[in-house]
């Protein structure tokens, strides 16, 4: 692989070390959560390195975190990187970290090299991706790109102790401002791209024993719940014919949903994870059953033709037995591709890798969603070394491939910021 700016090994595992156990949990793991002590003490360490290395730090009015190296033409679109700083409850020091410590030591490196270069360059710290305690999921990227209301902060309440957005951004500081939400929204004409790197959180690079891939889609996501409304009666009284059975219609288009999946492709994913029923009693016809169906698939006509068919698959199931039945949507997100020529940047960063011409669909959701809406967006895949497990304490990727991955990245980045407009 040609280097043409070499990163600091060490530093980047020392520091991703030590910022990745802030927020120690004491029953295993790390609990990093937005907007919390222990997330200010890691973005307190984040701002000491970023001023270290001479780079102008930046903090938006959600409590999104940037990095900013000039360059020669300071006015020409920035060339943007980064991932989330926040974990799940217990998670590991690898999902999201990975991609913001790779972007900063890219930085921090290209800056050291003194090398010229035409493009401003930008490492971003997203907060509240995961969205442990304030739900909603990839919440920095989606106010930057101006996905959010205005008063979003004012509204959202904490899942556990039910304190709002809003109190909890004050009581945070560091120049958040939960009025001043729509001043995160970026301008997409100061960027030319985003580039996001991350751990695959899955088997799909162990299995094929390679270090890391190239992202060519981010799988479109749709999540809803179908609630079946039926009649409870006694299950041994009322004849099958006379029956209006919430649940056995509810058992129908489950299985719809796995064999829908099983037919779109390999690369489709279906699945049923929750079941409520009513008045879930051995001896009672269940007169009420919500579940929820979560569809991941990268083709935007499959991703759409899965929700229409097993639509029709719950109307012909109820019809059979005199059944109504609603949909709640809680999310939809179309596939997001990765643009052609950051693949193609990407590939001649990683060339000489051996791995620079594999591709790979991500079907977890990303940040980079949220960022290819507005700008041109690439992505790359580090290999979880511990079975492929992640937001758990066990999640692991070995230093060689966050070197290696983050050398790919920084080669991106420089090659990327001497692009022509
Ligand atoms: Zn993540």
């Amino acid at each position: 692989m040609k280097e043409c700016v070499k990163i600091n090994p060490e530093r980047l595992w020392t520091r991703l070390n030590e910022v990745g156990h802030i927020g120690s949990d004491p029953r295993g793991g790390v609990s990093r959560f937005a907007w919390e002590p222990a997330y200010r003490e890691a973005v307190v360490c984040l701002l000491r390195w970023i001023e270290e290395a001479g780079l102008t730090a930046r903090i938006d009015t959600v409590g999104n975190v940037f990095a900013r190296l000039e360059g020669a033409e300071p006015q020409a679109p920035a060339v943007l990187s980064g991932s989330h700083f926040d974990t799940v409850p217990q998670g590991g020091c690898f999902d999201g970290l990975a991609g913001v410590m790779g972007a900063l030591e890219a930085l921090t490196a290209i800056k050291e090299s003194g090398l010229p270069h035409r493009r401003p360059l930008e490492m971003v710290a997203f907060i509240n991706e995961e969205a442990s305690q304030f739900l909603g999921g990839t919440f920095g990227s989606k106010a930057m790109c101006g996905m959010l209301p205005d008063d979003y902060a004012f509204h959202l309440r904490h899942r556990q102790s039910g304190q709002l957005l809003s109190d909890a951004m004050r009581e945070y500081g560091m120049g958040v401002d939960p009025s001043r939400l729509a001043e995160s929204k970026i301008d997409p004409q100061a960027y030319c791209a985003f580039l996001e790197m991350h751990i695959e959180q899955g088997r799909y690079l162990l299995d094929r024993e390679k270090p890391f891939s190239i992202v060519s889609c981010v799988a479109g996501i749709k999540q809803f719940y179908i609630t079946f409304l039926g009649k409870a009666a006694h299950a041994g009284g009322m004849a099958m014919a006379d029956r209006h059975d919430a649940l056995a219609a509810a058992a129908a288009v489950i299985t719809a949903v796995e064999s829908l999946a099983r037919r779109c492709g390999p690369d489709t994913r279906g699945t049923v994870g929750y079941i409520s029923v009513s008045p879930c009693e051995h001896n009672i016809i269940a007169d009420s059953v919500t579940i929820s169906v979560d569809f991941r698939e990268a083709d935007d006509e499959k991703w759409e033709a899965l929700y229409t068919d097993l639509m029709e698959v719950t109307q012909r199931e109820c019809e059979k037995r005199g059944l109504t039945w609603t949909v709640n949507s809680t999310c939809n997100l179309k596939p997001a591709h990765c643009a052609p020529e950051l693949i193609q940047l990407l590939e001649e960063a990683a060339a000489g890798t051996g791995v620079e011409k594999d591709r790979m669909i991500s079907f977890p959701a990303h940040d980079s969603m949220n960022m290819s809406r507005i700008m041109p967006m690439g992505m790359l895949f580090l290999r979880s070394s511990n079975d492929g497990l992640s937001h758990c304490p066990e999640e692991f990727t070995t230093r060689e491939d966050m070197v290696l991955g983050t050398q790919v990245l920084t080669n991106a980045l420089l090659a990327a910021s001497n692009w022509a407009d």
